[in-house]
């Protein structure tokens, strides 16, 4: 009695998430499990911004808010952007962004375009908004850049390419000419360009280029953006597109149908984390930074474990198939032997199989040691 819809979308991330769940059942037998499986802060939002929420709402902000976004939140995100604020629409979250962006731009049966290894939730993000998701390469090999023949052959019946720089799970950043490549097949293949920023504070290595700031792009693009990592805001819901007008109305007709709105003490919270929260957004970028830098001298040299340096997000990819395991019977036996919880490239697609996704998300000397203790594991494997 359940939707084709619903059930036609798949298992999330062919069983990867199992690892996570396992891991929470041992926390639940009170066992210490070293969590480097989610891309969630292991600190709390900062004192001014939970201050601000409170503030807003004691001073009365608790009723309906605007739907597609108070004015002084609307205008923050768009003058970051460099967009106007007619094309900001404010959402519960990135992810539910990327929803409503594929329910404004697919009817059923459509095809949606996606890189693998691909954000967990892309493949059920589609297959929710009625779509069918196809596969184009990013290979561990080409330093997880998009395979361009697989683009172009993918592209030619598809309504929408789905990108995302920096990339969770990879930490792949397309440079410019790379981004360039991405937006004239679009042009030529017609489709709309969702491009999923969330991490565009993370940038270790390169720059951060926008699509929707090449030529000829605005029009076709829809970007994607978030408090929840640049501002350690996950548990506030807020998110953002940017888009074309016509597509803006759009959305809002599907939010007066689905969310009416975002809580306005949290817009007013982000409204304030955006203009003074400069400090905020720096300290906790510099806080990736350290710690990516520190899992690069970890990991260097070590026995069984290879790594190309993450050029952005929260995360390093490991490949570990000198291993001989795959990532999920190696996140496995790490959980098994170490209490050591972390992702399976596979539950990021093919390209990342005999991978392993590990999230910068402990203190300093306590992910060193987690890692260390990864790479002793891997060692003990050849
Ligand atoms: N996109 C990517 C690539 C992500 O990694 C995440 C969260 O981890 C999201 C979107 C959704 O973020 P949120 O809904 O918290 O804004």
């Amino acid at each position: 009695k359940i939707s084709n819809r619903i059930r036609s979308i798949p298992e999330v991330g062919n069983n990867a998430w199992a690892i996570f769940e396992k891991a929470q059942k041992l926390r639940e037998q009170g066992i210490d499990v070293t969590m480097l499986s989610i891309g969630d802060h292991e600190t709390i939002t900062p004192e001014p911004i939970i201050d601000h929420m409170a503030q807003a709402a004691r001073r009365g902000n608790t009723g309906y808010a605007s739907i597609p976004g108070m004015a002084p939140l609307r205008a923050a995100i768009a003058d970051r952007a460099g967009a106007s604020v007619e094309n900001v629409f404010v959402t519960p979250g990135g992810q539910f962004a990327l929803f409503e962006a594929l329910m404004a731009t697919i009817d059923p049966g459509d095809k949606v375009a996606i890189l693998d290894p691909y954000y967990a939730t892309y493949p059920i993000t589609i297959r929710a908004a009625g779509g069918q998701p196809v596969i184009a390469r990013a290979l561990p090999d080409a330093g997880f850049q998009p395979d361009f023949d697989d683009l172009d052959r993918v592209l030619h019946d598809a309504k929408v390419l789905l990108i995302n720089s920096p990339n969770n799970p990879t930490g792949a950043i397309y440079p410019r000419e790379t981004m360039e490549r991405i937006a004239a097949l679009c042009i030529k293949h017609d489709v709309w360009l969702i491009s999923d920023e969330v991490y565009d504070t993370q940038v270790w290595e390169g720059e951060h280029i926008s699509p929707r700031t090449l030529p000829d792009m605005a029009q076709r693009t829809i970007v994607i953006g978030s408090m929840s990592k640049s501002h350690v805001m996950t548990g506030f819901r807020l998110g953002w597109l940017i888009a074309p007008e016509f597509l803006v109305s759009a959305v809002f007709e599907l939010a007066i149908a689905t969310t009416y709105g975002v809580p306005g003490f949290i817009q007013e919270a982000a409204a304030f984390a955006l203009r003074e929260g400069d400090a905020i957004a720096e300290e906790t970028t510099a806080r990736y930074r350290r710690r990516r830098d520190l899992a690069v001298q970890t990991l260097q040299g070590a026995n069984g474990v290879r790594m190309s340096a993450p050029q952005g997000a929260m995360y390093v990819m490991l490949d570990i198939r000198a291993t001989g395991l795959s990532g999920n019977a190696f996140a496995e036996s790490l959980l098994d032997t170490h209490h050591i919880a972390v992702m399976p490239g596979e539950g990021f697609g093919q390209a990342a199989a005999g991978h392993l996704r590990v999230s910068l998300t402990l203190p300093d000397e306590d992910l060193v040691r987690a890692l260390r203790t990864l790479t002793d594991h891997a060692a003990s494997l050849l």
